[in-house]
């Protein structure tokens, strides 16, 4: 089906097929939901060994008693799973509570009321300091900004990542931008990998950005890979180091995904500058982290072979729902001019571009056919997709033939808005 070739009869044909389509789906009373990335019960229960794991020995190796208060930078083996599985050196790595939300979300208001390096540093001390989205991206990560009061500007993502002309321009032209969101593997929601090129030229921003501005590096999918030769994403604390620029990128991860996503263990990797600002900040908030999780969890997965192995687990799981979403699309729209997508590696999640001003409707008419998707524009601050576009599809929840049956509902959704867009126009 291509739109662009189609006459108006053609079209008025097309319409009416996929109507009587439409309405024999609706039929149906279907109830799906492919909205949020979360991991499926049968990918928790790959953790449930968490579960009395320490059999009573709460001693960490440091001979700390974990289930006492302290230690606001976690104990040393959490700090090795960190490690492991961002790959930057322990001492550079503070151990949290369960989500690293919480850490991006302390760490930028950190930055904006008190100075990650002294008062002096506070990002309110700008008029309106301004933090770069790439577009589309994580929908969490704009309210953190919108919370804060702080100003989103957008660059469009890239295949290699954000367009890194466009970021290095926006910092040149204006002052006040002091930070910037960064998705760096399996990217949400497009599951693109940044290339080395960005990477290196990310970790260069430090030299042309304001010596305030920060990169909050989301590493939530670090480890996330389907295949067994993922593509390697370049290490953007080493870039740093080579460039002088250790203070400019913040990372953060967790184990959301990796073991139970409500229970799990969170973890921000920074220079020591930027940690002892963090510290001072945290030490505000709680007398420390929930040890005894940490120490389960370092226990659980002792090493990087460990926690390799245990994410083949779940890319077990996850692939085949990946691939009933990819094989629909392609056989729906692969000779087509209907929408565009990326075939991630890894990740949560399958980006799809409809034609422009159809992503909202095709979400509309999806709810009504029973099949709850993203709402179109979350994936942009402010909730304003400026083509309407860009919906997110998350297929990791529902058992793979309510994939297939999501798909087949999406598939029609998105031919009816574009045919009725069509003939509107
Ligand atoms: N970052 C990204 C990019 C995510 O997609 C998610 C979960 N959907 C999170 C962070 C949330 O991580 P956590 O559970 O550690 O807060």
């Amino acid at each position: 089906m291509r739109i662009d070739q189609a006459t108006p009869e053609q079209l008025r044909e097309w319409e009416a097929q996929l109507s009587k389509d439409y309405d024999a789906i609706v039929g149906k009373k279907l109830s799906l939901d492919v909205t949020r990335g979360k991991p499926s019960a049968d990918q928790l229960s790959l953790s449930d060994e968490l579960d009395g794991i320490l059999a009573g020995n709460y001693i960490a190796e440091s001979g700390v008693d974990t289930r006492n208060y302290g230690g606001i930078d976690g104990i040393p083996e959490a700090k090795r799973l960190g490690s492991d599985l961002m790959g930057v050196p322990a001492d550079n790595i503070l151990v949290g509570g369960n989500a690293s939300l919480t850490l991006m979300h302390q760490t930028m208001l950190a930055a904006y009321q008190f100075g990650l390096t002294g008062t002096s540093s506070a990002w309110k001390n700008v008029d309106s300091p301004k933090v770069i989205c790439p577009v589309p991206g994580y929908d969490r990560h704009f309210t953190v900004c919108e919370q804060l009061g702080i100003e989103m500007i957008t660059a469009p993502m890239t295949a290699d990542g954000p367009d890194m002309d466009a970021v290095e321009a926006l910092i040149k032209a204006d002052p006040n931008i002091r930070g910037m969101w960064c998705v760096p593997k399996y990217s949400n929601p497009t599951g693109v990998v940044y290339s080395d090129a960005t990477v290196e030229r990310i970790a260069k921003l430090g030299l042309i950005a304001h010596e305030d501005f920060r990169v909050f590096w989301d590493n939530a999918y670090a480890v996330h890979d389907l295949n067994d030769n993922p593509q390697q994403l370049a290490s953007v604390f080493d870039l740093c180091a080579k460039h002088g620029t250790d203070n400019t990128v913040i990372q953060f991860a967790s184990t959301s995904k990796i073991t139970h996503a409500g229970a799990g263990v969170a973890f921000t990797a920074a220079s020591s500058a930027n940690l002892t600002g963090l510290k001072a900040f945290l030490g505000a908030c709680t007398i420390g982290p929930d040890k005894v999780n940490q120490l389960r969890h370092a226990r659980f997965l002792p090493n990087r072979d460990a926690l390799m192995s245990h994410m083949k687990k779940h890319a077990e799981l996850l692939q085949p729902r990946f691939d009933a979403v990819l094989s629909a699309l392609q056989e729906a729209f692969g000779d087509s001019d209907l929408g565009s997508w990326e075939e991630p590696a890894g990740g949560y999640f399958v980006s799809f571009d409809t034609r422009p001003g159809c992503a909202r409707e095709t979400v509309r008419l999806a709810a009504e056919a029973g099949v709850k998707l993203t709402p179109a524009g979350a994936t942009f601050p402010y909730g304003k997709d400026p083509e309407d576009r860009n919906i997110r599809i998350a297929p990791s929840v529902p058992a793979v033939e309510e994939v297939v049956g999501a798909m087949e509902v999406f598939v029609v959704c998105v031919k009816l808005a574009s045919v009725r867009q069509a003939l509107a126009a």
